[in-house]
This record gives structure tokens, sequence and C-alpha cells, in this order.
């Protein structure tokens, strides 16, 4: 047995538990090893009823049963289990939905530790809703920090904890470290095998926080050099230059005129892509960063019209259909005033229709192609591609705009990222790419009032977001992410409950529907687009709504529990709203008392540019948000580069210290040829190993 040994050899996993491990990409046994706990929950703090109100953090209790539970059908699929506990100074409900069988679990006088967060209902009663329990009697040993794993389907929480632990006991005395002990003392990192024991069973929070330097330090080492590595072989490359154009003929086309920022970044990237004659030149690669509604669309877009009056075509690659809807919609028609065909390919077209389109690009007929990730199906084949581009990158793999890419010789990339990254991390993190900043809004940009309340006041919400239906304003509602965990399916049924109550209790009359990322694809998107085409008044959304879709009409964003959502992502969201002449309103609702929590909420309300949120947010928090945002759940598969780790990152000093020492490797031994480097090197093709067969 060793780390390449198939995980169906474990006892317990059959075809149909492989197959669920498959889909979160773990094969073998040292995939197993390297699934890591995606957060920690400490035990070990207990805290009396009477002190634990208004905590930002789950924290323990030692609670009494006080009655015995009951259990009630609240509506169709849905029931809820209710009993009393108490300790020495108060008494509380304790809530589980959907969980009949814990009925015989609780019976009065029983102690048990409880592990979960106080809030308080629409009754102001102090409840515990879904709390984690063992059973507690004076003298027991209960495990005071737990690890908490993303759970695959047909697993529980306990089930996967345990196959990774099997997988672990039986690989762990024949782990190999790819780092010698010599570069593990100079970087001050633990061995690979003492890491691995401490993440999956660590005995303090110190433990953990050692083994996750060193797992976060591999994990970001591997990646710089992987990115370092892919890039000089791309630098080798060489494309023709474009002959000077002149863009007035496409300005003039605009309803509005070009901010400085805008023009610079142009400016920027003509640089890199024109010269006089036909001149042989190393491809741009360059990352337009920009915060929501800096107007990034048309920089890029006067990108794609240099290459088509250069006779060359261009791609577009978008994460989810109904932007590259809307990105088709704003740009064929303008495109078609010169002259140009834009095409659109996506993975609901028909097949014929695609086909259509494969032979339209092929046959040169197409110039600017828009597409999610289906542009990277072999058939789609672009002679003479030269400019690709990526919105709202961080969706996407290096590798898969590798691909894209491919489908040229060699093709200019413009990258355009999502969301303002502070100007440290983005220099570090794309290090090799050169970078533009859209560091000014466009003129006449409304500010979106902001504010922060309790849930106190949801009646008066209400009144006011039927003041915005009434005057035909749409309204978006949005409740914390649903974790794949038991916890997320409590989170996932209060905010259905509080949807339902909406359509039949509060606004029976308004059109209403539910989004949540659990939900297939297709149907998101269709209920993003029903909204889009004002269909809906109301969209509650348990999942952040897809990074830079255009509703103009949309004026009210309306946050519950805002204090669970990360700074940058509170001003994502905020920034769905404002973008029509409509005045626009943020409500962000939450019942923390926490200082920090505050103080965060205090900066949104506050704080209206995008870099100064995202520099609180990498000051507050670390730069663990940005890289989980870089990884996404749905091109987990696709190949491309996964960061398991980063998102546990909270130390910009260690992002640091990973990114030197990869340079330092690299300036030693350019292409990792060294016997020393042998397993590195087999480590980086490993991590950025491109399944090309494994894509639509
Ligand atoms: P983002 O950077 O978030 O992708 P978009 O490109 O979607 O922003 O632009 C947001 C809106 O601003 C669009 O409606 C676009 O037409 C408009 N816009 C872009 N540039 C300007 C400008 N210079 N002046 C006025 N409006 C602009
Ligand atoms: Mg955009």
């Amino acid at each position: 047995m060793d780390e390449k040994t198939s995980v169906t050899m474990l006892k317990g996993v059959g075809e149909k538990r492989a197959s669920a491990l498959a889909k979160s990409g773990l094969f073998t046994l040292g995939d197993l090893c390297s699934f890591y706990p995606k957060s920690y929950e400490n035990r070990q703090n207990v805290m009396p009823l009477s002190r634990a109100l208004g905590l930002e953090n789950a924290v323990s209790f030692i609670l009494t049963v006080g009655t015995a539970p009951s259990l009630a059908r609240i509506r169709k699929n849905m029931n809820v289990l209710k009993f009393r506990a108490f300790d020495e100074t108060g008494t509380i409900d304790v809530i589980f939905f959907n969980a009949p069988f814990l009925k015989s679990v609780f019976a009065p006088g029983m102690q048990f530790r409880f592990f979960g967060r106080l809030t308080v209902s629409k009754t102001r009663r102090v409840q515990l809703i879904a709390p984690k329990f063992e059973e507690y009697s004076d003298g027991a040993v209960l495990p005071d920090i737990v690890p908490i794993y993303r759970v695959p389907d047909g697993f529980s929480q306990k089930s996967i904890a345990g196959t990774v632990k099997m997988a672990l006991s039986l690989i762990l005395p024949s782990v190999k470290d790819p780092f010698s002990e010599e570069f593990c003392e100079r970087y001050d990192l633990p061995s690979k095998r003492e890491a691995l024991r401490k993440i999956h069973a660590p005995k303090s929070m110190e433990e953990v926080e050692k083994a996750l330097h060193r797992t976060v330090f591999e994990e970001l080492y591997f990646f710089a050099l992987g990115l370092s590595l892919f890039r000089s072989s791309e630098r080798s490359l060489t494309v023709d230059s474009f002959e000077n154009t002149d863009l007035t003929p496409f300005y003039n086309q605009l309803p509005f005129s070009m901010t400085g920022a805008q023009l610079r970044a142009v400016a920027d990237f003509s640089r890199d892509m024109c010269r006089e004659a036909h001149e042989k030149i190393a491809p741009m690669t360059r990352i337009l960063v920009g915060d929501v509604g800096s107007g990034k669309t048309v920089v890029a877009a006067a990108a794609v019209y240099l290459t088509l009056r250069n006779q060359r075509q261009a791609a577009m690659m978008v994460p989810t259909e109904i932007l590259a809807r809307q990105h088709y919609e704003e740009l064929a028609p303008l495109f078609e005033k010169f002259g140009f065909k834009t095409a659109l390919l996506i993975g609901s077209m028909t097949k014929k229709q695609k086909e259509a389109v494969y032979l339209a690009v092929k046959e040169n007929k197409i110039d600017f192609l828009i597409g999610t990730h289906a542009l990277l199906n072999e058939n789609v084949q672009i002679p003479r591609l030269s400019l690709t581009i990526t919105d709202e990158q961080h969706r996407f793999g290096v590798m898969q705009r590798a691909a894209l890419k491919q489908k040229s010789e060699a093709s200019h990339l413009l990258v355009m990222s999502a969301t303002p990254i502070p100007r440290t991390l983005a220099l570090t993190m794309y290090g090799d790419l050169d970078l533009s900043l859209l560091d000014e809004m466009p003129p006449n940009r409304q500010r979106v009032d902001t504010f922060l309340v309790d849930s106190t006041y949801k009646d008066r919400l209400h009144a006011f977001i039927r003041r915005q239906t009434d005057a035909g304003g749409q309204v978006y509602i949005v409740c914390p992410c649903i974790e794949d965990d038991e916890e997320g399916e409590n989170e996932l049924l209060s905010a259905v409950s509080y949807a339902k109550e909406l359509e039949d209790h509060v606004f029976p009359d308004l059109r209403i529907a539910f989004l949540h990322g659990k939900m297939k694809s297709e149907e998101r998107e269709k209920i993003m687009h029903a909204f889009s085409c004002r269909e809906l008044d109301i969209l509650v959304s348990t999942t952040v709504i897809e990074v830079g879709v255009n509703v103009p009409n949309a004026c009210l964003m309306i946050i519950e529990n805002a204090e669970r959502f990360g700074l940058s992502q509170l001003h994502q969201l905020r920034g769905r709203v404002g973008r029509g002449s409509r005045k626009s309103y943020c409500v962000l609702v939450s019942d923390s008392q926490g200082e920090s929590a505050r103080a965060r909420l205090e900066t949104i309300r506050t704080t209206y540019d995008g870099y100064k949120i995202a520099e609180a947010d990498l000051e507050q928090r670390g730069p663990g948000d940005f890289f989980a945002s870089m990884s996404d759940g749905e091109f987990r598969q696709s190949g491309g580069f996964t960061l398991k780790s980063a998102h546990l990152c909270n130390d910009s000093t260690l992002m640091e210290k990973a990114f030197r020492a990869a340079r330092d490797t690299l300036d030693f031994d350019r292409d990792l040829s060294l016997p020393e480097h042998r397993m590195i090197l087999e480590e980086v093709r490993r991590l950025f190993n491109f399944r090309r067969d494994t894509l639509s």
C-alpha cells in the first residue's frame, strides 16, 4: 500500500463511494491524505450560557436536557425537533430541522457537550440551532480539536473523517517528503509526515497551526514554481505584432467617453501588441484588475477591436452562461457596426447549433467568439486566434487559460479579474503577469447607500422592500453560502423557510424565486435569466449571485447574516445594485455583537472603494479568502491547479516566504533538473497536469 493505492482498497469504500470520492478529486490514498479539513472546531472552550450571546464563533456548552424533545411538522418535507436545555446560568431552546431520529437521543436529565452559536428567534427566544453534540458524563474525555471536512455525496462528516483517518494510518509510514531535511530546516517547516498527522489528528490548535504552515507553504511553493515554469515556456513563443491601429472609430461608437484609467489600460496593451511592421514579439500576458463597475468590458473590447482590425480572431471565455450571453448581447452589435461577426458558444446550445459555430469559426466566418468553458471543446478550432480573454479569471485554472490559448500557435492573453485584489497580493500571485489597474470609476456612478441593522428591523425592512417593488424595482436577498455539511443543510433549510415565509405570508402577490448553490447550473442560470428579464421581483439566494451579472433594474440588496461574509464578497454583492438609474440601497442584517464583526461591517458601511476594502480584508483575514475565490468547486475536475489549503492562509508573510522560496529554487536550478529536485519537479508536473479529456 502506498500513496498511489486506489481508495477502493479501503474498508467501506465500494463503487458508489469511490465514484463520490472521485467527484471530489480523490482517487488514491494519497489524495485522501491531502484532503485537508476545511476548518477545525475548537470545542475546548466551554462557556456558560449567560456569557455566550452575541459571540461571533461557535463555542461549547455543557448543558442538561430539561424537557423531552417535541417533534412538529411545520410543512411538507420539513419538521422541527425542539427541547429545553440548561446550565447554572440559563435555559435555551435546542432545535434541529428534519432530524426526527434524534428524538430518542435526548432525554431529560442527560448531559451533553453542545457546540454551536446562540441566536435569538423572532419571538426573542434564545436558541441553539442544529448544534454538534456529544454525550457528556463527568470525567468523559472528549476530543478538543475536531477537523471538519467537506463532505462528498453519500458520506457524513463522521464517515469521511473516518475514511481519511484510515487512509492516513495505512500510508503514513511510507510517505515520502519532497522537501529535504535541510530545506525544512531552512524554512522552518515540519516534515511531511509530522504535518499530515497534525493536520488530521491534532492535539491542540498550535499543532494545527504548525502543520498548516507547512501545507500552505508547500502548496503555494508548488503553485509559484508551476506558474514560473509554465510562463517561461510561454515566453519562448512569439507572435506577429499588430500594426498600430487607430481606436478613434471604436471610441466614436461608444455612448460615453473612456475614463483616464481605461485609456491607460488600453495604451498598456496597445504597446504590448502593436509594433511598426509584422515583427515577431513575445505574446502579451496581462491582467486587468478593476473594481466592480469600473468598466473592464469595454477595455477588453478595445483589445478585441485592435485584433479584429488586424484580420485576426479573438476569443473570450467567461465562467457562466448568463455572463456569456450578456457579453454577447452587448458586444455583438458593437462589432457588427464595423462589419465584424461575433458568435456565442455555450454548453446548453444544441449539438446542431454548436456544430454550426465550430464550422463558421473554422472557416473564418466568425471574428470574435464568446463563450463558457464550452470553448475548450476539441472541436473548437480558431485558425487566426490572436487574442484570448478570460473574464472573472479566478474561476478558471491557469491551465484552462492555457488550453484556450492552445487553440492557436501563440496568442496574446488578457485576464480580467473580478475583484480588486490588493496590489501587494496581485504582484505576488500574478508576479509574472503584467498588471493594468483601473483605479478610477466612470463618472456619475451612484453611491449605493448602505445600512447596518439587526433582525428586529425585519418589519421595517419588509416595508422598504415593498416600496421598492411598488416602484418597479427588483430586490436581491442573500443568505450565507451553503456548505456541504450537516450544518449547511440547516442553513439551507432556514433560508428556504425564509423564502417560503416571504412568498406565503409577506409578499404573496410578488414574484419570488429561490436560488441555491446545490441547484443544477442550468436551473440556476434559468432563474438568473428570469430575474434579469424582470420576470421576478425578489431573488432570494443562498449562493453568491453570479459575479458580474448585470441587472440594472435591481435597486436593493439585502444581506442576511452579513457578518459571515468576507469584506470583498460583501462589496461584490453590493456592486450588483446601483447599475442603472434607480437610486439603490444595500442593507446588511446582522445580530452579531462581536467587536471585529461590527468593525468589519462598519468598514463596508462607510467605505466604497473596492481597493481599500480589499486591503482591509487582507489585513484582517489574511490572503486565504482571495485564494479560496481562485479555485472554484465546479472546475475542480477540469484539471488545472486546485489550491486545497491556501484558503486557510491567514498570514501574508507566509505567502511571501513561499513565493520567495520558489524564486530561490529556480535561481539555483532554472528547470528543476538537478537530482535533488526530482521529486519537486514530479510534484509540480502532477499538480499542473492538465487532463484535457475530462473537459466537455
Ligand atoms: P466591470 O468592470 O464590473 O466588468 P462593466 O464593464 O460591466 O464593469 O461596466 C459597468 C457599466 O459601466 C456598463 O454598463 C458600462 O457600459 C459602463 N461604462 C463603462 N465605461 C464607462 C465610462 N467610461 N463612462 C460611463 N460608463 C461606462
Ligand atoms: Mg465584468
